[in-house]
């Protein structure tokens, strides 16, 4: 894909934040792996500014050597982006405020299987990263620690992350996240909600795998 078509998806996304205000204002930064010549790096969205004001010029390329694009300001999360690049397979990173994962992230220390979908992460539950300063190397450490093995983690008092092939099944998976964080919280303020065996999860994650047809 040319990097014109890859700036173009990450603006189309971030108006999409806006959509019931899924990630308000200027929360949240969108990623997707780039080549440029031979610098292999990554275009991300650009730090403050809001989401539905991006021009294609505010995207920024990002080395995998953690060098910008001279003039330009990546999104202050840009580390975790990298981080997660070198250390997990995927071509696309969605970070968002979606208000039920943000509830999740301030109350509770991982969403468990409470709900077979949860394995759409490809995991038995959902961890949350420990709470750093935004933008920070610590921060980057603790997701990378949260989201080890699996396609999403959520970040205390702060918000979730999801990681994909592509920037469509990221961002696809950020909805189901935010949908489950929902109903959990929702379970909670009722009663501790039943949760699903190990044994069953595991026969879930074999089977949710080969689901998705498109
Ligand atoms: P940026 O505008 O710098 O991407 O910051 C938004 C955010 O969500 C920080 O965690
Ligand atoms: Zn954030």
């Amino acid at each position: 894909m040319k990097e014109l078509e890859k700036k173009q998806k990450i603006i189309n996304y971030s108006r999409t934040f806006e959509k019931d205000k899924f990630s308000p204002i200027r929360s949240g930064n969108i990623s997707i792996k780039h080549k440029r010549g031979n610098l292999e790096g990554f275009l991300i969205s650009p730090s403050g500014k809001k989401n539905v004001e991006l021009k294609t010029n505010d995207i920024v390329f990002v080395t995998m050597t953690g060098e910008a694009e001279k003039n330009k300001k990546p999104s202050s999360e840009w580390r975790f982006h990298l981080d997660l690049y070198k250390s997990c397979k995927c071509n696309a990173i969605v970070h968002a405020h979606s208000k039920f994962s943000v509830i999740c992230s301030c109350l509770f220390k991982e969403i468990p299987s409470f709900h077979y979908m949860i394995a759409l992460i490809e995991a038995k539950s959902i961890k949350v990263a420990k709470y750093a300063l935004f933008g920070s190397k610590n921060l980057s450490k603790n997701i990378l620690d949260a989201i080890k093995n699996s396609k999403s983690c959520l970040i205390s008092n702060h918000g979730q992350i999801t990681i994909g092939e592509s920037i469509e099944t990221a961002y696809e998976l950020a909805e189901e996240v935010e949908l489950l964080c929902e109903y959990y919280y929702r379970c909670k303020i009722y009663k501790e909600p039943k949760r699903i065996s190990k044994k069953e999860m595991n026969m879930v994650l074999e089977k949710i795998l080969k689901y998705k047809t498109n």
